[in-house]
């Protein structure tokens, strides 16, 4: 993100992709403005957090006019470096492993996984949704300290080791798809998605806290 923004607290940064996608498709149907009503029930985040946030990006919207998209889009752009594409590493080109290569990123984002890595014989050397899949043994010579970003869908018991390699090499951020909590320096940022837990505590809501219909 560049210096000259203004600090965007944690919890919005985490909403911009989901706007941006959002004003992207408005502005490509000829919207010129949005209401943070109609942005409310697009995204589904309440009008007051879209109305918080969006102060944030100096955007202030008018009575009865709403946000200018081509603004927003514009800081969206700006903001997220959207001509700057961030080079990503899977690990683990198991089922998961497997759906992300094929789902290509890039389509959509700045983001693109550029190569996989699995210690599977029958993987090593295969091509999945265009990506190269390399043998583990080649993480440090075909990362080179120069890819910022780990996704990890190996099984969780492999994901400690993996990380401490990943760290030597300088890697920045790691999405972690594992159940395993990883130990990690300060300086570098870990994202957990835990599906199955996901999913348990969306059936729990269901069941304690049902939604007035
Ligand atoms: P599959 O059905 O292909 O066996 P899966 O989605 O059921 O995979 P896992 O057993 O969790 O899941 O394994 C995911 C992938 O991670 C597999 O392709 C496996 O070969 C690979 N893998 C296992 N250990 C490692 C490791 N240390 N580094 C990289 N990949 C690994």
């Amino acid at each position: 993100m560049s210096n000259e923004q203004p600090k965007i607290p944690q919890a919005t940064a985490k909403r911009l992709p989901l706007y941006y996608r959002f004003l992207k498709n408005l502005h490509a149907s000829g919207k010129q403005r949005v209401s943070s009503a109609e942005l409310s029930e697009a995204v589904k985040v309440d009008p007051a957090t879209i109305r918080r946030d969006f102060s944030y990006f100096g955007a202030l919207g008018k009575k009865g006019y709403g946000y200018n998209v081509n603004y927003l889009l514009s800081f969206f752009r700006r903001t997220l470096e959207e001509d700057e594409v961030t080079e990503v590493a899977l690990f683990g080109v198991g089922n998961l492993g497997t759906a992300f290569l094929n789902y290509n990123f890039s389509k959509n984002n700045n983001t693109k996984i550029v190569m996989a890595f699995d210690v599977d014989e029958q993987k090593v050397g295969t091509t999945v949704g265009g990506v190269p899949v390399y043998h583990l043994d080649e993480l440090e010579e075909r990362l080179c300290g120069n890819i910022p970003v780990a996704i990890l869908t190996v099984p969780a018991v492999a994901a400690q080791a993996l990380t401490d390699r990943l760290v030597t090499q300088g890697i920045k951020g790691i999405l972690n798809f594992t159940p395993a909590r990883l130990n990690v320096p300060k300086h570098i940022r870990v994202h957990h998605i835990d599906l199955a837990i996901e999913l348990q505590s969306l059936v729990y809501f269901l069941r304690n806290y049902p939604l007035p219909s």
